[in-house]
């Protein structure tokens, strides 16, 4: 455990940019967005609460390039890697979920394992919490525990530092200079932050009545004929919005696009949601009503992940509840799924 300063936190931040694409939340308005660092602005939110984009899109972008004019080799972006900075714990729970479909199960996919051996993850407690944020309820804490290289814990002046990776480690042995010992009244400083933040979870978790995972366990199969989905899907209008914002949601389709010259096969985020996402050869459809398809979502969250990965593929970072158009609020069907 170390220290660092705001200002030395800039001059790494200055070091990074040499073999990175730097990226760290911004505030605008009431919302974080992950913005390219060129310089420390007083906008900048190293702490707070998750940024409104999801860390995926960091690692499967939303729609990328993956073969070209029949070339045998995969396209390659001649970019910097990314350093992502202020991660939040939720966010990184995504990767149990990500690294299963795309690393560590029957598949490697070459495009992300790159990106996830060269990005550099710089996480950050969370030091507040917003209405929607339940992360609790998913045996995640407001603070990161594992999957990054560095951890900031922001107290008085600067931060705690942690090192999660071998790759952290080298970053803060390079760096050796802008680093201290941590004083002991910061330690407590961040235990009393830490501990404060997850009682407001702890609040929201309580105000709302959102059950524990454990509870879910075998829920959706009790569940699977209630009306609850067809009662859900009302109103829902069939957007994707909660599939694309969600850390955890990690399908895709495939695409060709040519012009005169040249031809390219692209991948882009799909959603389990929309009509034609299951529909196969000849046009059979396994789920072409929109409750099976809300239902499907929940299952595969809820029951199939569990099941295969001994995971919840929810994060509790409560992006769906806002970005929903039709107010759909997975606490609420989370509560409805454990009443007897
Ligand atoms: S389902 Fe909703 S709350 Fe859960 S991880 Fe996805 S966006 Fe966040
Ligand atoms: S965001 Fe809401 S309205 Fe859009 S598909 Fe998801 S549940 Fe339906």
């Amino acid at each position: 455990m170390n220290y660092i300063s705001k200002n030395n936190l800039v001059q790494l931040l200055e070091i990074l940019k040499k073999d990175y694409q730097v990226y760290l939340p911004v505030k605008k308005g009431e919302q974080r967005f992950y913005d390219r660092y060129t310089t420390f602005t007083d906008d900048i939110v190293i702490g707070e609460i998750r940024p409104f984009e999801p860390l995926k899109a960091f690692f499967t972008p939303a729609r990328e390039i993956v073969a070209e004019d029949f070339k045998p080799d995969i396209p390659h972006s001649h970019d910097k890697p990314f350093a992502i900075v202020g991660v939040k714990a939720c966010d990184l729970k995504g990767f149990k979920v990500q690294d299963y479909v795309f690393k560590d199960h029957d598949y490697q996919d070459p495009f992300y394992m790159k990106l996830r051996e060269e990005n550099l993850i710089i996480s950050a407690d969370c030091t507040c919490t917003i209405d929607t944020c339940f992360c609790l309820s998913l045996d995640v804490k407001p603070y990161p525990q594992e999957n990054f290289d560095i951890n900031l814990s922001q107290v008085t002046e600067g931060y705690i530092v942690d090192v999660g990776s071998p790759r952290g480690q080298t970053l803060v042995e390079k760096n050796s200079s802008l680093f201290e010992d941590v004083k002991e009244k910061l330690i407590s400083e961040r235990e009393e932050q830490r501990a404060r933040v997850a009682g407001e979870v702890e609040e929201n978790i309580e105000k709302n009545d959102i059950p524990h995972q454990d509870a879910l366990n075998g829920a959706i199969e009790k569940k699977f004929e209630s009306d609850i989905w067809k009662n859900e899907a009302e109103t829902c209008v069939e957007c994707g919005a909660c599939n694309a914002i969600c850390p955890t949601c990690h399908c895709f389709l495939l695409y060709d696009q040519k012009d005169e010259e040249h031809m390219a096969r692209l991948r882009i985020w799909d959603s389990c949601m929309i009509k034609d996402f299951a529909r196969v050869a000849g046009g059979a459809n396994p789920r072409p009503e929109l409750w099976m398809r809300l239902r499907n979502r929940f299952e595969k969250k809820f029951d199939f992940f569990p099941k295969v990965a001994d995971v919840y593929a929810c994060t509790g970072c409560g992006r769906c509840i806002l970005a929903c158009p039709a107010k759909i609020d997975i606490r609420e069907v989370l509560k409805k799924l454990t009443e007897r």
